[in-house]
């Protein structure tokens, strides 16, 4: 009997494996794909063809994608019937398969799901939100030297108040709740406030700064900020920062350094081949990220100030047009485009298809194909400096040659 009902497993592929807690990748390895609603099937089509063409330049044909077709959002409505916005299946392939792309999905009006992205991050503990942020000459930014930014920020995908604990205004579980805290802990909570639980764990808060260090020292960069607002939030925020020096030092005792040591041992001058760990407040990060963001690398924070901090990084480089993105568990990833679904242009084959192509790059080093990668990002860099770009760049650069989404993805080939 075939394992899925819809999910169609290529014949030619085989699957992406764990092993000691790393990917093991086949040269013809299955990856799941979503290809999106809206100008998701657009920028899917685009984006495929030029991962295809970069797959088969750095290998020579010796190794290929066998892509497997898995289904959310309106896609999924159609071949699995009403209501079946995230099938079960879906979840299970990308569970068992391990690596994933996505197009934007349509956040569900009523149906009991909030958002598509939050079930798949909730269901699959895609705990890590992973954004790099980097200029590509050419991209309009308001900013007098973009080219300073090249962030990476870990953003904590699963606590916080994001966590979904909310009680309403004037219902019986917030009174209840009210009385409760204001009776047992002597506060003074107004009878009619709704109410938010805010978690932050230790094991949440570690396993995030892990994966940042690890990435930090695997990419060679030179820093880890912890972000957090520790300042006001202590128990919260300020915890998260103390867990991410103890796990810093716990675990990568001989890679890192954290800024107190640099001035109380070194003198405030940095022993070569060293992380430093370093961390500020979320309003100062803001700022910073502005005036001086050469001094930012990777930065690792929890899931609000997260998602403030990576659409404001996305819009100093050009914004979200071409921000990518990936969400990741200890072995899991689903990388996927930062914008939605913009609707009003769907099927005109016209939006930008680099945030699903820069998603890819993060998707080929994640298998360890870096070589693909870097072919993809230096023939979008070409491309974009030759100021041949879709709509949204064009509008914007002076001389530009406005060209569709699949004219785009043909120009990348052909810088490749
Ligand atoms: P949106 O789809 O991101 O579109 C907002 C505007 O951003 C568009 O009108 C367009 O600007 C610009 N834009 C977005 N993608 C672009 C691209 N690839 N190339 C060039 N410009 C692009 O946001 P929305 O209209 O608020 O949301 C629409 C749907 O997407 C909703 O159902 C929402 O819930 C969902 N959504 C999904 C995700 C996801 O799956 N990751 C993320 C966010 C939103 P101009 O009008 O100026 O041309």
């Amino acid at each position: 009997m075939a394992k899925f009902k819809k999910i169609v497993i290529p014949a030619n592929g085989e699957k992406i494996t764990v092993s000691e807690g790393k990917l093991v990748v086949p040269d013809k390895p299955i990856i799941a794909f979503i290809e999106g609603d809206g100008t998701g099937p657009d920028i899917w089509k685009a984006s495929k063809k030029v991962f295809d063409a970069a797959v088969k330049k750095a290998f020579n044909g010796k190794k290929e994608i066998a892509w497997m077709e898995i289904y959310a959002g309106e896609k999924a409505l159609s071949v699995y019937g009403k209501n079946k916005w995230l099938p079960d299946e879906t979840v299970e392939a990308i569970r068992e398969y391990n690596v994933a792309i996505k197009g934007p999905l349509t956040t569900p009006i009523g149906g009991g799901i909030r958002s598509l992205n939050v079930a798949l991050r909730q269901l699959l503990d895609l705990y890590a939100c992973v954004r790099p942020v980097k200029y590509y000459t050419g991209v309009p930014s308001p900013m007098k030297r973009p080219q300073d930014v090249n962030i990476v920020l870990f953003r904590e995908n699963t606590e916080d108040v994001y966590s979904g604990i909310e009680f309403k205004s004037g219902t019986k579980e917030v009174s209840d709740l009210i009385k409760y805290i204001n009776k047992k802990y002597d506060k003074n909570i107004r009878k009619d406030s709704g109410v938010g639980i805010k978690p932050i764990s230790s094991f949440g808060s570690k396993r995030l700064v892990k994966k940042a260090i690890e990435y930090a020292i695997a990419n060679n960069r030179k820093s880890v900020t912890l972000v957090h607002k520790g300042n006001i939030m202590k128990f919260t925020e300020g915890a998260f920062k103390e867990w991410g020096y103890e796990i810093a030092k716990e675990e990568f005792r001989d890679f890192i350094v954290t800024e107190d040591e640099l001035y109380k041992s070194f003198k405030g001058k940095m022993p070569e081949g060293k992380i430093l760990i370093k961390d500020r407040i979320a309003d100062s990060m803001f700022q910073q990220m502005l005036l001086r963001p050469s001094e930012y690398d990777v930065v690792a924070t929890p899931n609000l100030n997260g998602d403030y901090l990576s659409d404001a990084a996305a819009a100093q480089v050009g914004g979200l047009g071409i921000a990518p993105g990936a969400n990741i568990s200890y072995t899991t990833a689903i990388f996927e485009a930062t914008h939605g679904t913009a609707p009003k242009y769907a099927g005109l084959d016209k939006v930008n298809p680099g945030s699903v192509i820069l998603s890819g790059v993060m998707m080929f080093e994640y298998i360890g194909w870096n070589k693909v990668g870097k072919l993809i990002e230096n023939a979008l860099k070409k491309t974009i400096k030759s100021k041949v770009v879709t709509y949204d760049f064009a509008r914007q650069m002076k001389g530009a040659k406005q060209v569709s989404t699949s004219r785009f993805a043909a120009e990348i080939i052909k810088n490749m």
